[in-house]
């Protein structure tokens, strides 16, 4: 038998195209309300965000405010006078309704789920988007699990958000279970954080930077089931 019988899988560039999600929702926002929406906008936009993100793993603000606070320095930067909540609430809506899954990712949590090991998307995104994204891509009909920061009152890297998902998951034995995801400062450094396995799924091959220091660090899909799947009877 392998090691692990509980996988925790990041959602956004884990299995989820999130890139494509936000172009998709943002560009439809932005046109509704009659402002610009080319490639600059959109990665200008995707700079604040991830900055704002990251700003949040390391403690310096919160989901509820940031979430405004992309749009009032989007507005700013276009010199619009556009309310920033309702664009947030807005596009936090459309991102539900556009679900796009990594290419091969369904296949990977087939995969995992034959055999035999227990899988939960444990994702710090907004549960509207999550939900509608989990559901609209079918993944919901081969990971049983989906557990969002917002409704477990903790978000990735804190520990509470790890505690919290294997009490949701009943998982009580810590060294049977893994975080997968991309994301070092949240996936790989909270779990860390909680005595939980990290895998490092570094598609791109970044540099590793900043104080995670993953268990496993992969670039494919098949390089985590064999890890994962190893040894086990599939
Ligand atoms: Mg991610």
């Amino acid at each position: 038998m392998g090691k692990y019988e509980t996988v925790l899988l990041d959602a956004d560039m884990t299995l989820l195209d999130f890139r494509r999600s936000e172009r998709e929702a943002l560009s439809k926002v932005l046109a509704a309300h009659g402002l610009p929406h080319g490639g600059g906008v959109l990665s200008a936009y995707s700079e604040i965000n991830d900055g704002l993100w990251k700003a949040m793993a390391r403690g310096k603000t919160t989901q509820s405010a940031l979430v405004v606070e992309r749009f009032a320095r989007l507005v700013k930067l276009l010199g619009s006078h556009e309310d920033p909540e309702v664009l947030n609430r807005e596009y936090e809506q459309g991102l539900g309704r556009e679900g796009y899954l990594l290419p091969g990712a369904m296949e990977f949590c087939q995969r995992l789920r034959d055999g035999g090991l227990e899988l939960a998307i444990a994702t710090n995104g907004l549960p509207a988007a999550q939900w509608g994204r989990y559901r609209g891509t079918g993944l919901d009909r081969v990971v049983p699990h989906l557990l969002v920061s917002v409704e477990l009152g903790a978000q990735k890297p804190q520990k509470e958000f790890f505690d919290r998902a294997l009490e949701a998951l009943g998982a009580a034995d810590r060294s049977t279970v893994v975080m997968v995801g991309d994301g070092l400062e949240t996936d790989i450094l909270g779990a860390d954080r909680a005595g939980i396995d990290t895998v490092w799924y570094n598609p791109e091959g970044r540099p590793l930077a900043g104080p995670a220091v993953p268990t496993y660090t992969v670039s494919s899909y098949d390089e985590i089931c064999a890890l994962l799947l190893g040894g086990r009877l599939t």
